[in-house]
């Protein structure tokens, strides 16, 4: 694989072992399986990605989880847009067609 990283300064603060140890680590303990949640349920695609669960600093096994490729997507333009996003979540109740 190749590009992906023009224009970040993201590879300098991952830890010289991340290749190595902690990202293949993380992929097999989650068994390559996404664990984003979507409305409580986990997602399950194959991941290939590894996703910081808290600080982005911290490379900590539990604070790592394994992410499909659009989970981490979402994921990483979602950062920044906190704001934005909470609005977004609040669905308002629907209505039951059903109900009289
Ligand atoms: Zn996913």
């Amino acid at each position: 694989m190749s590009g992906g990283w023009a224009g970040s300064n993201r590879r300098a603060e991952l830890p010289p072992d991340w290749y190595t140890h902690i990202r293949p680590f993380v992929l097999a303990r989650d068994e390559y399986r996404c664990r984003n949640r979507i409305d409580g349920v986990v997602c399950g695609r194959t991941a290939n990605q590894v996703d910081h669960i808290g600080d982005r600093h911290d490379h900590r096994p539990e604070m790592l989880q394994a992410l499909c490729a659009e989970c981490h997507a979402a994921k990483s333009s979602r950062q920044g847009n906190d704001a934005r996003w909470t609005v977004r979540m609040t669905r308002p109740p629907e209505r039951h067609p059903g109900l009289l």
